[in-house]
Order: C-alpha cells, then sequence, then structure tokens
C-alpha cells in the first residue's frame, strides 16, 4: 500500500526525515505532500521545500514529493490512496491531530489516518523552533540536514544584512 505523508515542511527537519525514512521501510511508496497554502506566509516556497526534502531523502527510492493546494482527502483521492501518515511527537499533538483525523474521515470515510511515534531524539522537534533558533544565529547541526542547515543560514543572512545604497 502506498501512503501520504502531508505536511507543511517549512522547512524538513531531522524529524521529518526520520518519519519519511521509517515510513519507506513499511510501505510500497510513499508521497510527501507539501502543502502550498497561500494564505499562510511560510519562510520557504513550496519548490524550495520540495528540493530540500528532494536533496535529503535522495537515496529512498520509493519516496516521491508532491505539492498540492487545497483539501487533503481531494488530494489523496486523486493519488488513488487511501492511508494518510501523520507524526506524533508529545501528547500535545494529540489533541489536534485527531481533530484532523476525525474531520479528514467525516470528508471521506474511506481514507484513514494512521500515526507513527516520533523517535526520542526528535520528540522536541518543529520547524518553527529550528527557524528561531536559526534567525538569530544559534546552532542548529544535528536538528536539520544540511541543505536545510545552510539555506537557513543563508535565508537570514540575507534579511539581516543592510541594504545597499
Ligand atoms: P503541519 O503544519 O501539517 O503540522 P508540519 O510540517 O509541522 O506540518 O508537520 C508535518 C507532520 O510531521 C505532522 O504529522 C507532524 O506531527 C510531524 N512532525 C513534525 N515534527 C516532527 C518531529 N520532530 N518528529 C516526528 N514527526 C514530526
Amino acid at each position: 500500500m502506498k501512503v501520504i505523508y502531508p505536511g507543511t515542511f517549512d522547512p524538513v527537519t531531522n524529524g521529518h526525515l526520520d518519519i519519511i525514512s521509517r515510513a519507506s521501510g513499511l510501505f510500497e511508496a510513499v508521497i510527501v505532500a507539501i502543502l502550498e497554502n497561500p494564505q499562510k506566509k511560510q519562510l520557504f516556497t513550496p519548490l524550495e521545500r520540495k528540493q530540500m526534502i528532494q536533496e535529503s531523502v535522495g537515496n529512498l527510492s520509493n519516496v516521491k514529493i508532491e505539492t498540492f493546494n487545497g483539501l487533503l482527502v481531494h488530494f489523496v483521492r486523486r493519488k488513488g490512496c487511501r492511508l494518510v501518515l501523520r507524526g506524533l511527537r508529545a501528547i500535545t499533538d494529540y489533541e489536534y491531530e485527531t481533530q484532523l483525523a476525525l474531520t479528514n474521515r467525516k470528508l471521506a470515510p474511506e481514507i484513514e489516518t494512521i500515526f507513527l511515534p516520533t523517535s526520542t531524539e526528535y520528540s522536541y522537534l518543529n520547524s518553527s523552533v529550528v527557524k528561531e533558533v536559526a534567525r538569530f544565529g544559534g546552532c542548529i547541526r544535528g536538528l536539520v540536514p544540511p541543505v536545510v542547515e545552510s539555506n537557513l543560514q543563508q535565508k537570514f543572512r540575507v534579511q539581516l544584512s543592510p541594504e545597499k545604497p
């Protein structure tokens, strides 16, 4: 069976990659689905987010990365898929994730959501924390793949550098 792993991935972290690589060993195919969501301002464009994931999962041949707009269940149906995968970090994720899963089940009863618990070393990690640390020059090595580390440093260097006359 193939599974869809949706998220914002702004940017991808080692926590996401842990879920992706474990899922790649469990399922025939994994589609990482990046939500474009133009209403919400993201740091990286959908294409940048896609390229960073692509580069980080390069050796997993059954993982594909796509972007989508609109409702997740519509995308899942278009892909002819019936499984949605989400990662669970802590009990705090549980409430939101159940709400999302139940809403999706109401919209599309044939689609099931399944959860993988995060590996303990990444249980505190999320994209927002990584961006905050990077924004103020903190070290993010080991939290994100190398391509994300250098892209974040570059983004914030550009933002912090004084404007040229
Ligand atoms: P969203 O905005 O949809 O929550 P995210 O990119 O923040 O998008 O997360 C995508 C998925 O990855 C979610 O299921 C989230 O719970 C999971 N996730 C995020 N960070 C981690 C982590 N450190 N370990 C495991 N799963 C994670």
